[in-house]
């Protein structure tokens, strides 16, 4: 074994140890290790101004307001989506770094067709989604999802800290134990701004053509991709390592 695969054993431990340790600490405390090992710099934030990630927005300003947050704008997110980021960069004082795919909607559909979202929704995650984050996390240490455990099988096994073999950095869910009820508490609590399509049956919202409201008793991400076999955008490949 050389030294670099040796030093990749080492951390790849200190990883597991971590998530072990911290599995039931406040997400605060999960923010404020992060922070803390990897340093200001060298962590940030994905946002998508889902209830989830304006928790985590409230708790890191609280930490650590110089850690950047980032979204990725596909050109294609509900009005609300947008005004939610609005309100927050009012209530926090926080620019959030926009994150933009290669090609423009136009160009995509010169390329690849009008409307690529309903024919080949995996492509279009990968251009306008997977590909703008893999150029965001360059340069960065680790990263930090608002993913929960109980939002879908493939996140059933999200650690709170884990190696993220996908994208080659280390992950921090600091949600990933929290349920539905305790990120509400924590937003109502603190009165963080959050997307009102919440309050109209979209427990989870992405791009505006893909996302439709739930039904009473129907899964948190049953809205996303409603008539194709797809419930993740390529970010968070399960566990197994499988893109979903
Ligand atoms: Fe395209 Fe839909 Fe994916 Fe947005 S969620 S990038 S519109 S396929």
């Amino acid at each position: 074994m050389n030294e670099s695969s040796e030093k990749i054993q080492v951390e790849r431990k200190e990883i597991q140890r971590a998530a072990k340790d911290l599995r039931d600490a406040h997400p605060s405390e999960i923010l404020a290790w992060g922070v803390k090992k990897f340093g200001s710099r060298k962590i940030t934030l994905a946002c998508s101004f889902g209830a989830e990630d304006v928790a985590l927005v409230d708790m890191l300003q609280r930490i650590d307001p110089e850690v950047d947050i980032f979204y990725l704008d596909t050109d294609l997110h509900f009005p609300e989506t947008y005004q939610t980021r609005d309100r927050l960069t009012r209530r926090y004082g926080k620019k959030f770094i926009r994150v933009t795919p290669d090609l423009t909607l136009e160009q995509q559909a010169e390329k690849w067709g009008d409307r690529l979202w309903e024919r080949d929704p995996n492509l279009c995650c990968r251009l306008r989604k997977v590909e703008p984050l893999k150029k965001m996390l360059v340069g960065y240490q680790a990263w930090i999802t608002g993913i929960r455990r109980e939002q879908s099988p493939t996140r059933a096994h999200a650690e709170v800290v884990e190696w993220d073999e996908a994208f080659g950095l280390v992950k921090l869910n600091p949600l990933a134990y929290w349920t539905h009820e305790q990120v509400w508490s924590y937003i109502r609590e603190r009165n963080v701004p959050y997307n009102p399509l919440h309050d109209r049956q979209y427990p989870s919202i992405g791009c505006q053509p893909c996302t439709i409201p739930v039904k009473p008793g129907q899964d948190f991400r049953a809205g996303r991709w409603a008539g194709f076999d797809k419930t993740e955008c390529g970010l968070h490949p399960n566990r197994k390592g499988e893109s979903q």
